[in-house]
């Protein structure tokens, strides 16, 4: 039966995709060996360095987020290179499965999934590690599983004060233009992103954004490489060209995200996202629900993980908002299947759009029979009025 209205997709990615994105998209594709391609090449290449906040090269697959993964490590190491994984949740567990199955030695630091990766705890590592065995670091910026963010600012402190000289390699699939994130400041030598969550862009692209460290690493790494080889690519983009067929439409999409996110101003992205992950939390604690994120500071301002009470399925639960609202939220993943369920309010997302998120949520949890108090969705909108820009309680 046709259901009325948008579908509300509220999971933590792929977003919802803005009607002007896919009207860029909707173009005819173009020879992306011709003269006119090389100045969308060239805007998407260039545009990109402005999100990641880099001088350096910045590399455009056609491909998920998980060859994007897989591109960083393959370019940068040589077979047996023991690798630094911190366990933030299900995608920093992947990513270390993807590593031993491309034969590295990975080590994975174990934690709780309550909160991002913890400086302190890498440090004491790498000071261990006198002989420099540990060839880089791989941290989650925005653990999509939890709703936890690390601090990658600090973690580079603390990789500088023991002066290890292993990469550092940060995961912004989920964060990259939703929060503040720089690549060259933060001194990160390869930034993995993807196309379908603050990029706002239907799933297919995947970037590594590069420091010189890490391209002069990638001539002497021996692990087997060719459709992730950065060389090519590099060769081929200095004039704004690819050396195997782009994503042609979807980069099309892309120039248009770059525009919008620099209409509305980064700074501006970063802070409604924050605000909304804010009013989210909000909410949930006014329904006598838990966040999974308890380490503070860490929560996310791009998904809020919420925990079901004990006896319940969040499957279930989710189940019965996607039947009775037509609201999409994500599940738990590996260890917390069933036990949380995931609020996305990442992307092309606005006060009245989480308003209706948390109406579909707590009515769903009636729905459902999971025990919660009333009026999350009222604490949220009374938050959301006190901080509107213009408001008289925000002045
Ligand atoms: C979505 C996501 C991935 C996986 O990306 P795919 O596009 O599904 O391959 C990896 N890491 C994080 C943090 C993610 O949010």
């Amino acid at each position: 039966m046709r259901k009325a209205g948008r579908h509300f997709l509220q999971i933590p990615g792929p977003s919802t995709v803005p009607d002007r994105i896919l009207r860029a998209i909707d173009m005819p594709t173009i020879d992306h060996r011709g003269p006119l391609f090389a100045e969308v090449g060239r805007r998407a290449l260039d545009g990109l360095k402005t999100i990641f906040k880099t001088q350096g090269h910045v590399f455009i697959f056609p491909a998920s987020g998980t060859g994007a993964w897989e591109a960083a490590l393959v370019n940068t190491l040589s077979p047996g290179d023991r690798v630094l994984m911190y366990e933030t949740g299900h995608f920093a567990t992947l990513w270390n499965e993807l590593a031993e199955r491309i034969g590295l030695q990975p080590e994975l630091m174990e934690s709780d999934w309550r909160g991002g990766a913890d400086p302190d705890r890498i440090e004491q590592r790498l000071r261990e590690d006198t002989a420099h065995e540990i060839k880089a670091v791989c941290v989650v910026h925005n653990e999509t599983s939890t709703g936890s963010v690390s601090p990658v600012a600090e973690i580079r402190r603390a990789i500088n004060a023991t002066v290890h000289p292993a990469l550092f390699m940060v995961d912004t699939i989920s964060s990259l233009a939703s929060i503040d994130y720089r690549h060259d400041e933060w001194g990160v030598d390869v930034t993995v992103g993807g196309s379908q969550k603050g990029l706002m862009l239907p799933p297919g692209l995947s970037f590594n954004a590069v420091s010189d460290k890490a391209m002069a690493a990638s001539k002497a790494a021996g692990l087997q490489r060719s459709y992730w080889d950065w060389t090519a690519m590099a060769g081929a983009n200095g004039k704004g060209y690819f050396p195997y067929t782009p994503a042609t439409n979807m980069l099309y999409g892309l120039n248009e995200a770059i525009e919008m996110l620099h209409e509305e101003g980064l700074d501006n992205v970063f802070a409604r996202h924050a605000r909304h992950g804010k009013a989210t939390r909000i909410a949930v604690s006014n329904w006598g629900l838990e966040v999974l994120c308890n380490r503070q500071g860490h929560e996310s301002g791009v998904l809020t993980a919420v925990m079901m009470p004990e006896g319940h399925s969040a499957d279930a639960f989710r189940a019965a908002t996607l039947e009775h609202f037509d609201l999409s939220l994500g599940n738990g993943l590996s260890k917390v299947a069933d036990k949380v369920f995931r609020i996305g309010h990442l992307g092309d997302f606005n006060d009245l759009t989480l308003m209706a998120t948390l109406s579909g949520v707590e009515m769903g949890l009636a729905m459902a029979g999971v025990p919660h108090q009333t009026g999350g969705a009222q604490a949220a909108m009374e938050h959301l009025k006190q901080t509107a820009a213009g408001s008289i309680a925000a002045e």
